[in-house]
């Protein structure tokens, strides 16, 4: 099902993609890669946008609750157990530089984000002392979170703390006045997949199924950096589900989100026949989950707990990724002589992040890289965040050896709306049946080699490993591998005894 801002904002066409040359070649057309896009088109840059889907805002922007806020859940004190001080401080000030960036944007286009107060909550006493913590993290970062706001809630909460003057957004219609931006100034967003980025002389070229671009400068702005193997191998994978409610009673003024588990995040949108609640529920590793589909029913009932008369209109999902510190990453792709640039990371918070991106992308091309970029850019790897990198190792390795076990039976034929992994021969098979047809892809994602598992709600092939995610007949759906899963038709015979 479309998400509540696809479904109700007017799609985002493509461009003729006319000469495969340009100054900067953008790989996305999320809000990063489009905002990038747009302020270096606004310098005079000949610009083109390269979207792999089939319509602007696919991926996570499109599917996102596109809050736009500074207070982000309990982010920032746990950002300076993992990061240097310095780092989170540069963090802070291009989040308040992007966001505010973003807002002049969207008003200038006549698009303006609402202003809203973001909230974060708690429900038990530990997500309680994680907000004390926050609190503190933040105003010593110069961010002048309160501790109240529990009374604007529709619910009982055990604690929260809130920030005036944040915003929220119909994210899709945020893209349009992205692309009109870009447009006015002569840039262009064209429908291609890129396969590789190389540098070449001066330039980059990138192989597209249609052909193959030249560019002075590329950015890969695709949320995990595609094609980036040792980048997004650092990262990890997050997918939550969020769903839009209609319902006659009162929807929440403010943005809020909790710290604890469930995570639950509620906001007020407007909806095709009036204002409609949107919820959140908790993020799971990427393919690690055993029934997705469970996690939207325990949001549906969370909901009418508060809210008797909600009424589904719209469920969705999305993924985003995160580095060991949790700031993001904006800098070069290694060994590209800085001409391949990408910017990942947003954990979730990528409205102002992406923006954020946007400003230190197009600054570095630019030759006026912002002081805060290039501090965040240069910052170091901490113990402490070595070790939050080699837990996540560990996790990737364990969820591949657990997938591994569960795909030793033979391979059968699932009911509807499933998938199973099961062995054939020597080989791992994926088999899936939707819609009535059975399809069988390989296993082994083409990104590292590990284990794919179903969605049961998305009804997906997902990386136990990096996120990776493909449709039933392999497809590639996002992530960072560049390729499909391998389709395979025949059974090969089992190998006679004796
Ligand atoms: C459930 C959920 C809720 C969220 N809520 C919030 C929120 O309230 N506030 C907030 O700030 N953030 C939120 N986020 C995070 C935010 O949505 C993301 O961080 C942000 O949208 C990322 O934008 P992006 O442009 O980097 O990536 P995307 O929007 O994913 O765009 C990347 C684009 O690159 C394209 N692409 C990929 N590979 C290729 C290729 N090889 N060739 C061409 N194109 C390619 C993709 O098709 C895609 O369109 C949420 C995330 C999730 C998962």
């Amino acid at each position: 099902m479309a998400s509540l801002w696809l479904d109700t904002a007017p799609p985002i066409g493509f461009d003729e993609a006319g000469r495969r040359d340009a100054d900067v070649a953008v790989v996305g057309a999320g809000i990063t890669g489009l905002m990038t896009a747009a302020l270096l088109a606004g310098r005079g840059a000949r610009v083109v946008v390269l979207e792999a889907r089939d319509h602007v805002g696919a991926v996570a922007t499109g599917n996102t609750t596109a809050k736009v806020s500074l207070l982000q859940g309990d982010r920032l004190h746990r950002a300076l157990g993992l990061a240097r001080r310095d780092a989170v401080e540069a963090f802070v000030e291009g989040s308040i530089a992007g966001q505010s960036r973003l807002r002049s944007l969207l008003a200038a286009r006549g698009a303006p984000a609402e202003e809203r107060t973001a909230i974060s909550f708690a429900f038990t006493p530990a997500g309680v002392a994680a907000l004390e913590r926050e609190v503190e993290a933040a105003r010593g970062l110069g961010i002048p979170v309160e501790s109240s706001g529990a009374e604007a809630l529709p619910f009982r909460v055990a604690g929260a703390i809130q920030l005036i003057e944040q915003a929220q957004v119909q994210p899709v219609a945020m893209l349009a006045a992205l692309a009109a931006e870009l447009r006015e100034h002569g840039g262009r967003i064209v429908r291609a997949a890129v396969r590789s980025v190389r540098t070449v002389g001066r330039g980059v070229e990138l192989e597209t199924g249609s052909g193959v671009w030249r560019a002075g400068t590329a950015v890969l702005a695709t949320g995990s950096p595609v094609p980036a193997r040792a980048t997004s191998a650092l990262l990890t994978a997050s997918r939550s589900y969020a769903a839009a409610y209609r319902t006659s009673a009162p929807l929440p003024e403010p943005m809020a989100i909790s710290v604890d588990s469930p995570s639950r995040s509620i906001r007020s949108a407007a909806g095709p026949g009036g204002a409609v609640l949107v919820a959140g529920g908790p993020g799971h590793a990427v393919g690690r989950h055993a029934d997705p589909r469970r996690l939207v029913d325990e949001l549906d009932r969370w909901v009418r707990s508060y809210w008797p008369d909600a009424e589904r209109t719209h469920v969705w999902s999305a993924q985003d990724y995160a580095t060991p510190d949790l700031l993001p990453w904006i800098g070069a792709r290694p060994g590209s002589r800085g001409r391949v640039l990408l910017a990942t990371g947003f954990d979730k918070w990528g409205m102002s992040s992406g923006a954020m991106s946007a400003l230190a992308l197009a600054g570095r091309i630019a030759g006026e890289e912002p002081e805060w970029a290039r501090t965040l850019r240069r910052r170091g790897t901490t113990i402490a965040a070595l070790g939050q990198a080699a837990g996540a190792f560990g996790a990737v390795v364990a969820a591949d050896a657990r997938a591994t076990a569960s795909a030793l039976k033979p391979a059968s034929t699932p009911a509807e709306g499933e998938g199973e992994l099961g062995r054939e021969g020597l080989r791992l098979v994926a088999t899936s049946t939707v819609d009535g047809e059975t399809r069988r892809v390989s296993a082994h994602c083409p990104h590292v080699g590990a284990l794919v598992a179903w969605n049961t709600q998305d009804r997906s092939w997902d990386c136990v490993a990096h996120g990776s995610r493909f449709a039933p007949d392999g497809s590639r759906l996002e992530g960072p591998a560049d390729c499909p899963l391998r389709a395979l038709r025949r059974a090969p015979r089992e190998p006679v005894a004796g």
